[in-house]
């Protein structure tokens, strides 16, 4: 059901809805009950899925595998990860630019893939040295790579990193250390933090989307299980945001939150969306209103 008491005509009006994955539509390799149908209402009403990830360490094609064997057919076209927002920006910035990458080897191809230059080592030649370098989620990183990386953070090269997150949930109840993890480690051996990081909650993903496709951010809803980084983004974006429990976030989470940091929806699952689009929903707007007696459990309340 939805837990909030809100007027759900603006969330019929969305075209375009930017999923994340894990926790969302999905726990690991296990599809959420009314994922299908959600995703299958979509294209009835001709309305669009984007499937948006701060996960840097695949690539585009795996993700599509990925959801093959889950049962959700995609394109390239689909999807939006913080690899493709950073290469957005860097080639605003520096077209061409030298590159010294802690990231795994899909990411490493895809900077080539759109005429960045990667720096194997250190040196002091300054022909060759990278002007930025970028931190990704590397599951091949080395000892090595981390003494190459610091070494050229404290000649003060550009640093920009694809996303914050401590952990990635790739095993339900062993997450394991994740790009912040490392940002922590080079503020610590170095002092520098990045200048910019490209993965939600940045609005930069959400952003590409609306310039893609022309959009306005009434047209667009981001649907995540994470108040830090996909309700953020949402909101960092100004497009509608919904929160859905079947992740990290709970209620208690939601009402801790500041009000600006709420998201405007809250579901139980994605099938109660899918219910509400299909216009078999149970609501709260039976309930009162804001601020008072008109909650649902949790006290959850928004301002939009
Ligand atoms: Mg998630």
């Amino acid at each position: 059901m939805l837990r909030n008491n809100k007027d759900v005509a603006p969330l019929r009006g969305v075209r375009y809805f930017l999923l994340d994955m894990d926790g969302t539509i999905y726990l690991d390799t296990t599809l959420f009950d009314g994922t299908l149908d959600f995703l299958d209402i979509l294209k009835k009403q001709r309305k669009r899925a984007i499937y948006i990830t701060n996960n840097s360490s695949k690539n585009t094609k795996e993700y599509i595998k990925k959801l093959h064997n889950i049962g959700i057919e995609t394109t390239e076209e689909d999807f939006c990860t913080s690899a493709h927002a950073l290469v957005y920006n860097l080639k605003k910035v520096l077209p061409g630019a030298r590159i010294y990458l802690v990231g795994t080897p899909p990411l490493a191809e895809y900077l080539e893939e759109n005429g960045f230059v990667l720096v194997d080592d250190y040196t002091e030649d300054p022909e060759a040295r990278p002007d930025f370098v970028v931190l990704g989620f590397d599951t091949t990183v080395t000892y090595e790579k981390l003494r190459i990386a610091c070494d050229y953070l404290r000649d003060e090269v550009e640093f920009w990193a694809t996303h914050p997150d401590m952990v990635c949930p790739m095993r339900p109840g062993h997450p394991v250390p994740d790009a912040g993890a490392f940002l922590l480690l080079f503020k610590g051996a170095t002092g520098r933090e990045p200048s910019f990081v490209a993965g939600k909650p940045n609005p930069c993903m959400i952003q590409m989307v609306m310039d893609k496709y022309g959009l306005r951010p009434e047209e667009v809803a981001v649907v995540g299980d994470r108040l830090n980084t996909d309700i953020l983004s949402a909101v960092n974006a100004g497009v509608i945001s919904v929160c859905v429990l079947t992740g990290e976030s709970q209620l208690e989470d939601i009402d801790a939150a500041p009000p600006e940091g709420r998201p405007d929806y809250v579901f139980d699952s994605i099938k109660d969306l899918y219910l509400l689009l299909a216009g078999d929903e149970t609501t709260g707007d039976s309930f009162s209103g804001c601020g008072g007696n008109g909650l649902l459990p949790g006290n959850i309340c928004n301002n939009m």
